[in-house]
């Protein structure tokens, strides 16, 4: 994304390439895994729109106007187009880009602003400050306010982003991150050393995730050593137009990780794995090419990691479950893993995989979009849910925070009983104790 301009109308700082936008031929392979045309039927809100807009203020013909900006919150950087499409054009990410020109052209008003950097700046890169942040929520869980909340439909009255983050917030327990051994020695005979990214949201809101992990990867014959001082991936950042932020992070956990001297760096985190894997692209000539080479091979997600080296199944015990995948989009799409997954699944004596239709398709989380753009965002989720509910599967698979948080909230509003549960949480119940 490093090409010469012309810049046209974009600011020089992050512009999106205008060799990548020049990529696109206006074929349409796209428009029909794009969920916001699906919704809109526009085609400003298409991937080959979206790429027109960015087209056009790069070549001068139109100012980044507001509208532009909109058209690049309102994509869910799903990645479903960059899949589809056969000049390999990255729409979510040229959006990612026109974000950033966003704050640039358009900054947000005085407190929304200071809101944004408190959160970009402060909170997500401060894993403490992330922490004691739960810690009303916690209470507020302890003490039954949550319950009534639900169960008197108080929820109903809130405004309504404040209801839908009651809504997604799950049951919480004590941060890992405190908690996790810095190494864990492997078990049976050692197959390597690996670092485990422990990253921010997963460890938080779904402790019991990253505590599978480290455990089914330690079972698996493999030395787990964890650095706490790990920071934020710099997804958030990278989706809110924060590039500068994303790059300091980045640098920090580059220079954290290849410190690790392990074989492999792992994640159970769909969106942290996307990010990670492009630091090379966001850290060009910010640091040396060799290392971000180095850094980039080492990463792996858990599904993939775990079908590459093969899974020991010998210990395996029967889960008898039904179950149905839903692919994360920073998994399938970011990371073109599609496959892996269902490997893992598979290898887990007992379970049953029902497929459910478009499987692919975003839930309708997507970072922030949940919170900004509501009622589109619940539109998505009744469609996936409608899908999940035809298979008739015990439980609902998947492997990012932000899908399990969407998912379940729509679960649990829809009265369906099914548990969302990560893929390592299916499998460390095959484990032996
Ligand atoms: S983004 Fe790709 S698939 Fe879509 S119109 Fe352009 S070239 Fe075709
Ligand atoms: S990233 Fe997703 S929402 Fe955005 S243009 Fe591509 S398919 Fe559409």
């Amino acid at each position: 994304m490093s090409d010469p301009s012309p810049l046209g109308n974009f600011n020089p700082v992050d512009a999106p390439g205008y060799e990548s936008i020049l990529q696109c031929m206006r074929c349409g392979f796209c428009l029909a895994v794009c969920p916001t045309y699906a919704l809109t039927n526009r085609e400003r809100s298409s991937p080959r729109g979206r790429a027109a807009l960015a087209r056009a203020v790069a070549e001068g013909k139109l100012e980044f106007s507001p509208a532009v900006g909109e058209e690049a919150f309102f994509c869910l950087d799903c990645k479903a187009c960059s899949t589809a499409c056969p000049s390999g054009v990255r729409v979510g990410t040229i959006m990612e880009f026109c974000r950033s020109q966003e704050q640039v052209f358009h900054p947000p008003s005085l407190p929304a602003g200071m809101l944004r950097d408190f959160i970009l700046r402060r909170m997500l890169p401060s894993p403490t400050l992330m922490e004691t942040s739960l810690l009303p929520l916690r209470l507020y869980q302890r003490l039954g306010l949550q319950w009534a909340v639900r169960h008197l439909g108080l929820n109903k009255c809130l405004p309504d982003v404040l209801a839908k983050l009651e809504g997604l917030l799950p049951p919480l327990s004590r941060p890992l991150r405190r908690e996790i051994p810095s190494l864990i020695p492997a078990q049976g005979k050692k197959r390597g050393r690996v670092a485990f990214f422990l990253g921010c949201a997963m460890s938080l809101v779904f402790p019991e995730v990253s505590r599978q992990t480290a455990r089914i990867l330690s079972q698996q014959g493999f030395d787990v050593a964890t650095p706490r001082e790990v920071k934020c991936c710099g997804a958030p950042h990278l989706a809110e137009g924060d590039r500068e932020s994303a790059r300091h992070l980045a640098l920090i956990n580059l220079d954290l990780f290849l410190g690790a001297d392990a074989d492999y760096i792992v994640t159970d985190c769909a969106g942290c794995g996307c990010a990670l894997k492009e630091y090379d692209e966001l850290l060009e000539g910010r640091a040396e090419q060799e290392r971000l080479g180095r850094f980039r091979a080492k990463i792996r997600d858990i599904s993939e990691f775990l079908a590459e080296v093969g899974i020991r199944t010998e210990e395996l015990r029967p889960v008898p479950v039904s179950v149905t995948y839903h692919e994360p989009c920073h998994l399938v799409h970011g990371q073109g893993l599609s496959g892996p997954p269902r490997q893992v699944i598979g290898k887990i004596p007992g379970v049953e995989l029902r497929e459910m239709k478009e499987s692919t398709w975003c839930c309708g989380m997507a970072g922030s979009f949940a919170l900004k753009e509501i009622r589109t965002s619940r539109r998505l989720l009744e469609r996936k849910l409608f899908h999940v509910k035809a298979t008739g599967a015990d439980v609902l698979i998947t492997a990012n925070p932000g899908c399990h948080l969407q998912l379940a909230s729509g679960l649990r509003e829809l009265g369906m009983k099914q548990p969302v549960l990560h893929i390592v949480e299916l499998l460390g119940r095959s484990l032996p104790a």
